[in-house]
This record gives C-alpha cells, structure tokens and sequence, in this order.
C-alpha cells in the first residue's frame, strides 16, 4: 500500500499496551497496575443517578467540578490545574506544546515506555538516559542533554522507586525546559513533590485517577503548575477533552480522601507481604513505593514463568527490554489475589 503517514509516523512501531482480557474472562490481571478494590461507593452513587441532561449537552472545556474538588483536597488554587483525559492525554498535550525536531525530550530509561512512543510521534528528539543499578538520578546527564521537556516518573514504574526531593529540585533548578514530574503512584508512595510546583516555575506535576482511584476506565487525569505554564497546554488540549461522566463520577471520588487513602493503605500492607512471600521462594525483590512490585525469579526463568501464569489465567508484565530480560512487574492484587499468585507460581517452578 501507499505510505500514507508522516516519516514520524511511519517509521514507529506504537505503544504496546498490557493486555486487556475480555470481560468475564476468569482471570486475576496483575499486569497494568489497575487497582484491586472498587472505586469509591460515593463515586459508584454519581454514576448511577446521573442526569441524561448531562450527556445532552456538552461537557465543560474546563472540567470546573472536578477542579473545585482537586482544589480542595490538594489545597491548590483552581488556576493551577488542568484537566485531562487521563494522564497520558497530559504529557501528549505537554510534547506536542514543547517538542519538536532539536527540541528534545529527555527521561530516564527504564521508565514509563509511552513516553518513548509520544516523543516519536511528535517527530522530536529523544534523549534516553541510562539508571545506574541503584537507580540514583542521572542529574548531570539529564541536564546535559538539555530537553525542552524533562520527565521523571516517580514513584517510578517498573523500578517502584521514588526520586528524592532534593534531587528533583536539582534537577529543576538546572534544566532549561520544563520538568514533568509523573506521579501516577503517589497514593502508595512515601512523599510527594507537589510543594516543588511552588518553588519553580517550570515545574508540572503530573496526576491520575487511573491507580489510586480505582478509575483507570473513566480516564481522568490532571497536571498542577503555575498559570502561566498552563496557558500554553490550554491552547493545545481538545476543547471537551474530558467528558461530562468523568468529571461528575471524578470529583466525587476526589472528594472520598479517606475511602481512597484506605485502599491505599491496604495495597501498602499487601505490598509488603507479598514482597516477603516472593523472597521466600528465592526471588530478588525491589523495594517499591507503587502498587507493584519488579522481581528478578530465580534462574533465568521470566518468560518461563509469565508463559505459564498466563496459561492459568495469571496476567504480570513481562517487558523484555534492555535491563529488565530477567524480570517481571508484578502489580499487588488482594492478598487472595496475591495468594493464588503464589500457588501459581509454586505449580509452575520446584524452588
Ligand atoms: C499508568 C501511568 C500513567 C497513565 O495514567 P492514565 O491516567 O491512565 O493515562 C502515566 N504515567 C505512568 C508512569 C503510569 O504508570
């Protein structure tokens, strides 16, 4: 056929994402990080009394509701947040104002591997900086690289570890471009960088409900940072690009800090069993601040091992990448979950 694309376009081979069974399938998805408990009950209540009224009409381009409760649960002026369809709808919005040609993105690798696909899409260089096996920050390296947009995900997936304040500040106060600090898995993590947006005017935290929330179906995310940055991602976003159901279900979920801190707390708790359980059995255990875990199995047996989770109904996210042949990412279910995880894994290898 013709080559109908762009040279950007068609030259990559687009994001490939963890698989999604069919619903009903019977089997226990530890593979994309999704959160095991359902959302909020007051969210659940909003989605079900919903107005037809509001599908009629079309959403508000500003998502004002669900701002007004992330202003209140973050303590953030309203001015300082945009709304997105989830958070991967921020950073295509974020590479699309900033990047292109010698205009570089620049990460740290491993890292979120959508970042990769945007940044190529975009027909924008790309530097990729390598982790050191302790996972320090790059600084120099990343400064030297010199991106118009800089992103670090933190906690950081598949890794599960979390960058240090100071060398985010670091990091802030050297880069020219602007600095997008991913923080998908906040809500099981230690600290976050939040307070960094006041201190810097090139910094972007970036936010979604997809983990912590339980709401990785609705699609909603947002980015705080100062109005004057934000201006510049309003011109690019889609006028509706969140829709009426996601804002309303959203707020609503925004507003259950307890409801979502509590499940949180149980994800922590079965984090830290689970990570003991897997140790026991001979597997090296990263220590993480997300809602999954990266193992090296014992052997070289990864891919014998997700191959056989697989055929019993078992989903985790084996990459094959540079750094990360031998490993799995694990996300931490239930521990009912987790315990069948186990048996599985027992049936599978004699340790
Ligand atoms: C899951 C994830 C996202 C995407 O979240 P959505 O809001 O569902 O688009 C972004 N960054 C990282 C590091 C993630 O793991």
């Amino acid at each position: 056929m013709m080559n109908y694309f762009r040279p950007a376009i068609a030259s990559i081979q687009g994001y490939i994402p963890g698989e999604q069974p069919k619903r009903g399938t019977p089997i226990i998805k530890l593979n994309t990080n999704e959160n095991p408990y359902p959302p909020s009950p007051k969210a659940i209540e909003v989605l079900r009394t919903l107005d037809s009224e509001w599908l009629r009409r079309y959403p508000d381009p500003y998502s004002r509701d669900f701002c007004h409760a992330v202003s209140e649960a973050l303590s953030v002026p309203k001015d300082w947040i945009i709304v997105t369809n989830g958070s991967d709808d921020l950073l295509n919005i974020l590479i699309r104002a900033c990047a292109e040609g010698k205009r570089k993105v620049v990460y740290p690798m491993p890292s979120y591997v959508f970042y990769r696909t945007l940044a190529s899409m975009q027909a924008a260089q790309v530097v990729e900086v390598n982790y050191p096996q302790d996972y320090q920050l790059p600084i120099d390296e990343l400064v030297a690289a010199g991106g118009a947009v800089t992103l670090i995900a933190t906690p950081n997936s598949p890794s599960g570890h979390l960058v240090p304040l100071d060398d985010l500040r670091q990091l802030a106060s050297r880069v020219l471009g602007i600095l997008a600090i991913d923080e998908a898995y906040v809500d099981f993590a230690d600290y976050c960088a939040l307070s960094l947006v006041q201190e810097f005017d090139n910094v972007i935290i970036l936010r979604t409900l997809s983990k912590g929330y339980s709401l990785a179906g609705l699609r909603l995310g947002f980015g705080i940072a100062n109005p004057e940055l934000l201006s510049g991602l309003f011109k690019v976003k889609d006028n509706y690009n969140v829709d009426a159901v996601a804002i309303l279900v959203g707020a609503a979920a925004m507003k259950d800090q307890e409801y979502k801190n509590n499940c949180a707390d149980k994800v922590k708790r079965s984090r830290g069993k689970l990570a003991i359980d897997l140790s026991k059995i001979g597997f090296q255990v990263r220590a993480s601040q997300g809602n999954f875990l990266l193992v090296t199995p014992p052997g070289d047996r990864a891919a014998a091992i997700y191959q056989s989770l697989k055929e019993q109904n078992i989903l985790v996210r084996y990459f094959n990448l540079p750094g990360l042949d031998n490993k799995l990412r694990i996300t931490v279910g239930t521990d009912e979950q987790n315990q069948q995880l186990l048996q599985a894994i027992n049936s599978t290898c004699n340790f």
